[in-house]
């Protein structure tokens, strides 16, 4: 057996001294040719491997560099330094993987995150992203814990679509045509899909939706959790092209219960966290605490990390109406100073982000669930109300983040769905199979989606989209 060795993070918290063990793991820093700071990526504590003077010869212990994956066997003992309470005095080492000092590109030393980005497949060895991935990693795992505990069904639910009715403009085509501009043609110039792959023209999906309600009209509560893919040319820090999104659809909910689920959900999975990842949630704390004191002080925001997520967890989100936040938005000092750069002063127009974020983090200070947005501006899959003007939809607003949900009630009547298709020009033949629904056993029902990364964002402290996921795609970038 290859494998014999025991994880950091056993070793630190367990309670038994005084024992045999073998670690494996990368040199971190290797202090006095004395002290060897080993990391795993168990946790982002590491374990002081100990080596007696005359341990090692020369040539070995020049090899002993920051990166170098090393073996170490020995005892494990009471350490006798401070800010550990074990430490492991070894009695060998054996080299695993060489790590040039001069070439490895992480020193011990801080680096800016811009330029980690740029060698994302090695800044998982750094404090941040062991942290961050983490935690990924756990909010992840109670996605699946929650829904399972409630009895819903994990939908998988298809990357290539062949219903590009939602999100049109801002899909990725799939196809295996030669874009040499020799692709065979119609009669109209346009291209003949009939030659593609699948005999039609397809796409990466931008949402699971549309299949999940096919599936909560037969199970009654599914999640799904994928990619999902968007073309959308925004390069922002809340955007990226490829994400992951979950998205409950549940027969029976209507707005009220759709809203209800999704703050549950959201503070159980924080919580969580909270609980499962103290130490990676307290290390991010003190590092967003670092960056904060680099703004200046009207800029710093009020709480740290861990307040914020104790705060989501412990009170309610704020709920209201499209236009009642139209109307706190009007009636702002913001908007009659004229500190928006998209003044507010019309029912109807979409809410542009500083908006979002002026509800959330200036008026109300706590996650905001915004209800009852004006038709024109959401999908056509959502139920229109008694008013005709507005739609049962939910988008729920986030400190820092902004939209982090969006849901809604669908629309269940046959006749005012095809009405509402007709109207956003969607072509009711394209999305038949989706209309069945509505013809053969209709009922009220809702979801909403969640952006995953967002959540990580959030849960992280971290302001950058693109240092939540592995290995980011965005415009103009799609490395490793
Ligand atoms: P936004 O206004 O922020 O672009 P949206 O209205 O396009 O969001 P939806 O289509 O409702 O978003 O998608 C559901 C959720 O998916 C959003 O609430 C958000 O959390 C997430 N999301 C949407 N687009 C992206 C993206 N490009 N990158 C990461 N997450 C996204
Ligand atoms: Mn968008």
């Amino acid at each position: 057996m290859y494998n014999n060795r025991t994880k950091i993070n056993a070793l630190l918290t367990g309670d038994n001294i005084d024992f045999e063990t073998t670690v494996m793991g990368w040199v971190r820093t290797f202090r006095n040719n004395q002290f060897i700071a080993v990391n795993d990526g168990s946790t982002n504590n590491n374990i002081q491997v100990v080596i007696a003077l005359d341990l090692l010869d020369d040539a070995t212990q020049k090899r002993i560099t920051t990166g170098a994956c090393i073996k170490a066997t020995g005892q494990i003992i009471a350490s006798l330094g401070k800010g550990q309470k074990v430490e492991l005095k070894a009695t060998s080492i054996e080299i695993l993987g060489d790590s040039d000092a001069e070439k490895f590109p992480l020193q011990p030393k801080k680096h800016s995150l811009e330029f980690l980005r740029e060698i994302a497949h090695l800044r998982f060895r750094t404090n941040t992203f062991g942290a961050i991935f983490r935690v990924r990693h756990s909010l992840a795992f109670a996605i699946h814990q929650f829904f399972n505990d409630k009895g819903f069904v994990y939908l998988h639910t298809p990357i290539i679509t062949g219903s590009d009715a939602e999100g049109a403009g801002e899909m990725f085509r799939v196809t295996t045509l030669p874009i040499d501009g020799t692709a065979a043609k119609n009669d109209d110039g346009s291209i003949n899909f009939k030659e593609d792959f699948f005999g039609k023209s397809t796409n990466l999906t931008v949402s699971g939706q549309l299949e999940g309600e096919l599936a909560a009209l037969a199970f009654s509560d599914i999640y799904t959790f994928g990619p999902t893919f968007r073309a959308e040319n925004s390069n922002t820090a809340r955007h990226l092209a490829e994400f992951w999104m979950i998205e409950p659809e549940v027969a029976f909910n209507d707005l009220e219960d759709n809203m209800n689920l999704a703050e549950e959900f959201i503070k159980y999975i924080i919580n969580y966290a909270l609980v499962h990842n103290k130490e990676d949630i307290a290390f991010l704390a003190q590092r967003l605490e670092e960056e904060e004191k680099q703004k200046p002080v009207a800029d710093r925001s009020e709480m740290g990390l861990q307040q914020k997520l104790d705060f989501v967890v412990n009170n309610n989100f704020e709920r209201l109406t499209y236009t009642e936040a139209i109307n706190i938005l009007k009636n702002s000092n913001h908007n009659k100073k004229k500190k928006f750069q998209y003044l507010i002063d019309e029912w109807g127009t979409d809410l542009q982000s500083e908006h979002e974020r002026y509800l959330v983090e200036k008026h109300f200070k706590k996650p905001v669930i915004l209800t009852d947005y004006p038709k024109e501006i959401k999908s056509f899959y959502m139920r229109l109300n008694e008013d005709g003007k507005t739609v049962a939809a939910m988008d729920i607003l986030a400190p820092g983040i902004g939209e982090i949900v969006g849901g809604s009630q669908r629309e269940e009547r046959y006749e005012n769905l095809v009405a509402r298709m007709k109207e956003m020009n969607v072509p009711p033949e394209e999305l038949d199979f989706y209309l069945d629904t509505r013809r053969f056993g209709s009922c009220v029902h809702a979801g909403f989606g969640l952006g995953f990364e967002r959540l990580v964002l959030f849960v992280t402290g971290m302001t950058n989209i693109r240092d939540v996921i592995p290995f980011p795609r965005y415009p103009k970038s799609a490395a490793f």
